[in-house]
């Protein structure tokens, strides 16, 4: 059993794909345990990505992530990580697979719809980022 983060982008959020989005996920076989709507601040959206703080993209990254709320979400099942970046596709939407979330509904390669986690030390980073374990059930 595996737990990885999932973020529903502004981009999702505001196109009404939640329900869509959480369709895939669990089709997929994966468990939302936790979930939570946020309107990011900028600070947040700094420190969350803060690894792409030298790359060219990374204001327009927070501009998109702070631009409305996100929708959190905690996935577990078997090799939850690699699973969920499956279903999530490739960062760049014209580069996805058929059937992904990325390639159906995603904007452009930053208003890409979805986060996942990309390995277990920062899915239980950014796990505890944006969640108390009091909000998880099962996990206290
Ligand atoms: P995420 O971390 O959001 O799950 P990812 O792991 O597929 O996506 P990363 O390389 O970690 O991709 O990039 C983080 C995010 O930064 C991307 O999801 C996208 O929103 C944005 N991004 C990445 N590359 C570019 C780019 N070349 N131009 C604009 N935005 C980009
Ligand atoms: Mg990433």
């Amino acid at each position: 059993m595996e737990t990885t983060l999932s973020i529903i982008k502004p981009d999702g959020v505001r196109r009404n794909l939640i329900g869509k989005i959480f369709a895939k996920i669990e089709d997929k076989g994966l468990r939302i345990a936790a979930t939570k709507m946020i309107h990011l601040s900028k600070k947040q959206a700094e420190m969350f990505y803060a690894v792409h703080k030298e790359r060219p993209f990374y204001g327009e990254l927070v501009e998109s992530m702070t631009s409305g709320p996100v929708v959190v979400s905690v996935l577990q099942g078997a090799n939850a990580i690699a699973n969920y970046r499956e279903v999530m596709g490739a960062t760049n939407p014209a580069e996805a697979a058929a059937g992904t979330i990325r390639k159906e509904f995603a904007v452009s390669i930053g208003e890409n719809t979805v986060h996942g986690s990309d390995a277990p030390e920062t899915a239980t980073t950014e796990v505890n980022f944006f969640f108390a374990a009091s909000e998880i059930p099962n996990k206290e």
